[in-house]
């Protein structure tokens, strides 16, 4: 008998997308499902965020440049598109971060900024001996009310105190969202540390329990890894490695969907060039705001009109190492709010990735732009070029001009999660199971910014379309 096969259409690109087709495809390999994949993609690329540039022998990454390594998704399906022998672990090294025109090490035994080992927090020039003593009233302090969400700053300036918070956990915490901790929820970004609160009461005192002990210092440097994975060939080359394991007639690049409607049993997907596609199952890892747009008809998704991306740009510079005249010992910095710089943060990229840069070189690579702070970068890149250079030679000797520089913009490109962020998105989920079934939802808008939690929701959303498609009558025999 021959079966009618069911059409899933993947609507983004990016890592989540991709993620989407390569598994599904796999299982349709595997299992001999009759479902047919199309990816569709907006751009002429593959990849969405993961760009890289390879410039005289240098690799530029213009979005992401790492993952965490202990979120295995991302190694595992390195391994599945032969791609795991190009992985590389960063550098360990000192990192800093500038507060009021000076760069402080990082106080030996904090974990994002949470301070477990006394002796280091005590002597460090951060903060001042009053912001020392109200960071100890976390010792005594109650829990968080339970299961209440609230801002990541709402919290930590609780437990901790504003000057621990402004001068080291907000330049690091909001470095990963480019956001403004008082308003980010703490449920949806790092819940871990309100899990932390509510079983040891005492941040401070549950960190330094929950966390495994630091390697010995007899331990040699080169057993220390770094808790960074990238590829040696760039991020671009794996977005690369999965696409050429999925079927070109799957893949639909250039080609921008802009409406989505629902007739019967299936979906209209329309083009901008016009033409439109059926669908039995859709799988959106677009951005957010592009999903709701696609859906306009369906007014449950207009609460996502209301939640920001925050527009920031990294900012490359290429130097001969002669141009740097004192070197610092580290990997590089993060400035603090209250800082007169418009850089938040900056990779002394040569040392913390040194396959990135050839012998001789040195590669500077800085963030501009964060939640209430974004207008630079609309700046031309000459001026972005000036600012990041001013703004270097306050903290390093840089004689020379770069040999080149590369300024990447990403327009509303770092979603906020706003306090409540999880309870809207199941509000939204609800009605798009109840009125939308067979569409799913993935990507950095919902379930994790990282690249390794985009592959989490890809893979999450391959499962949901064939637990839909179980549920329906043809397919019964074959997916189960
Ligand atoms: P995207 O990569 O945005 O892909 C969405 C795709 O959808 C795009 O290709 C787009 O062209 C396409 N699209 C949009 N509209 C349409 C349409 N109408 N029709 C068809 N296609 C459409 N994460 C880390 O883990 N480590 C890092 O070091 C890191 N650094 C980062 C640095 C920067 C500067 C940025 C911006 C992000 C960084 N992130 C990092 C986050 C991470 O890169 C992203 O969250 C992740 O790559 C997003 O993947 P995605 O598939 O959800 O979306």
């Amino acid at each position: 008998m021959t079966e009618e096969k069911q059409k899933v259409v993947i609507i983004g690109g990016g890592i989540a997308g991709l993620t989407a087709a390569f598994y599904l495809q796999k299982q349709i390999h595997e299992h001999n499902l009759p479902i047919e994949i199309k990816l569709i993609e907006a751009s002429h690329r593959l990849g969405g965020k993961m760009q890289t540039v390879i410039r005289d022998g240098f690799i530029i990454e213009r979005g992401p440049d790492s993952f965490l390594a202990r979120k295995t998704s991302m190694v595992r399906l390195a391994k599945e598109v032969g791609m795991d022998d190009q992985l590389v672990h960063n550098s360990t090294g000192k990192s800093y971060v500038l507060v009021n025109e000076k760069l402080h090490s990082m106080p030996g035994g904090s974990i994002m900024g949470i301070p477990t080992q006394i002796g280091p927090f005590l002597t460090t020039g951060l903060f001042s001996i009053p912001g020392k003593l109200r960071a100890a009233a976390d010792f005594i302090l109650p829990r968080s009310e339970s299961g209440k969400d609230q801002s990541l700053g709402e919290f930590f300036r609780r437990r901790l105190g504003d000057e621990v918070v402004e001068n080291l956990i907000e330049p690091l915490l909001s470095g990963i969202y480019a956001g403004d901790i008082d308003q980010l929820s703490l449920m949806s970004t790092f819940p871990q540390f309100y899990e932390v609160e509510q079983k040891y009461r005492s941040l401070i005192v549950g960190m330094k329990k929950a966390t495994p002990s630091q390697p010995k210092k007899t331990e040699s440097k080169e057993n220390t890894k770094g808790a960074f994975l990238t590829f040696k060939t760039g991020l671009q080359s794996f977005a690369e490695a999965i696409e050429s394991n999925i079927a070109p007639e799957s893949i639909l690049k250039g080609h921008r969907v802009e409406k989505i409607t629902k007739s019967n049993q299936k979906y209209e997907i329309y083009l901008n060039n016009g033409e439109t596609i059926q669908a039995d199952s859709i799988i959106a890892a677009t951005p957010h705001q592009i999903t709701q747009g696609m859906f306009s008809d369906y007014r449950f998704f207009d609460p996502f009109k209301s939640v920001p991306s925050t527009s920031v740009a990294t900012v490359a510079l290429a130097f001969p190492k002669e141009a740097i005249k004192k070197d610092i010992d580290g990997t590089g910095f993060v400035v603090s709010r209250n800082s007169d710089y418009s850089i938040t943060a900056c990779t002394w990229t040569h040392k913390k990735w040194a396959h990135s840069t050839p012998k001789g070189k040195v590669l500077l690579r800085c963030y501009v732009g964060r939640a209430g702070d974004e207008t630079i970068v609309d700046l031309s890149d000459d001026q972005i070029i000036k600012i990041v250079l001013d703004d270097l030679k306050k903290t390093m000797d840089i004689t020379l001009n770069p040999d080149f520089a590369i300024v990447s913009r990403w327009k509303n490109s770092m979603p906020q999660y706003m306090v409540g962020h999880k309870q809207r998105l199941a509000t939204i989920l609800e009605h798009v199971k109840e009125e939308l079934p067979g569409v799913f939802l993935a990507g950095a808008s919902y379930g994790g910014v990282g690249v390794p939690d985009c592959i989490d929701q890809g893979e999450a959303a391959v499962q949901n379309v064939l637990e839909y498609f179980k549920k329906k009558t043809p397919l019964k025999e074959a997916v189960q």
